[in-house]
């Protein structure tokens, strides 16, 4: 499982740039380049921040993710075999505007 750092402190899952999700789903089977790449999961923080403490999980440093870009090096039958990567998205307020720093095209 690949170590995730995330830059989009505006999702749920969001803990202090650590992903608390458990798995997430990075969307972008068509994408040549890193921006046209998606968190799948993401979804934005609304609201009070009691409402956000009802997400539960840790941030862990290591998260099972399936991958639909399936033109990125490190993708692995849609499972991500890089050792760590970086998604982006500071001031997301939807996946679109989110993406996988960390694709390379094959
Ligand atoms: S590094 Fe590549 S395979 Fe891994 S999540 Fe990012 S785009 Fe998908």
């Amino acid at each position: 499982m690949p170590a995730l750092k995330c830059s989009a402190t505006t999702c749920i899952y969001n803990k202090q740039e650590l992903c608390s999700k458990g798995d997430i789903q990075v969307t972008g089977n068509t994408a040549n380049t890193a921006d046209q790449t998606s968190c799948g999961s993401f979804q934005e923080r609304k609201g009070d921040s009691m409402s956000n403490s009802c997400v539960s999980g840790c941030g862990c440093e290591t998260i099972q993710v399936s991958c639909d870009a399936s033109k990125c090096m490190y993708n692995d039958d849609r499972k991500c075999s890089a050792s760590q990567i970086g998604i982006a998205g500071s001031n997301a307020s939807n996946s679109q505007q989110t993406m996988c720093g960390t694709f390379r095209c094959k």
